[in-house]
C-alpha cells in the first residue's frame, strides 16, 4: 500500500514500470481539463504527480475524486 500524504516530497512507493518500490518525487499541480460535460468546459483539477526518481515515469492521480 502507498502512503497517502500529499504536497509531501520523496515518498516511497511501489512503480510499475520499475516493478519495485522507488523514492518519488512528489508534487501537486493543477491541471486543466477538458470535460466533455456540458456546463464546465474548462476546470482545473488538483493532481497529485508522482515521478519516479529510477525510471522518470510519472503518475498523476486526480486528488478529488469524492
Ligand atoms: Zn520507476
Amino acid at each position: 500500500m502507498a502512503s497517502k500524504t500529499p504536497g509531501f516530497e520523496g515518498v516511497t512507493e511501489y512503480c510499475e514500470r520499475c516493478g519495485q518500490t522507488t523514492t518519488h518525487q512528489v508534487a501537486v499541480e493543477l491541471r486543466t481539463e477538458n470535460t466533455n460535460t456540458e456546463n464546465a468546459a474548462f476546470s482545473r483539477e488538483p493532481y497529485r504527480v508522482a515521478t519516479c526518481c529510477e525510471c522518470d515515469a510519472e503518475h498523476a492521480q486526480r486528488m478529488n475524486n469524492a
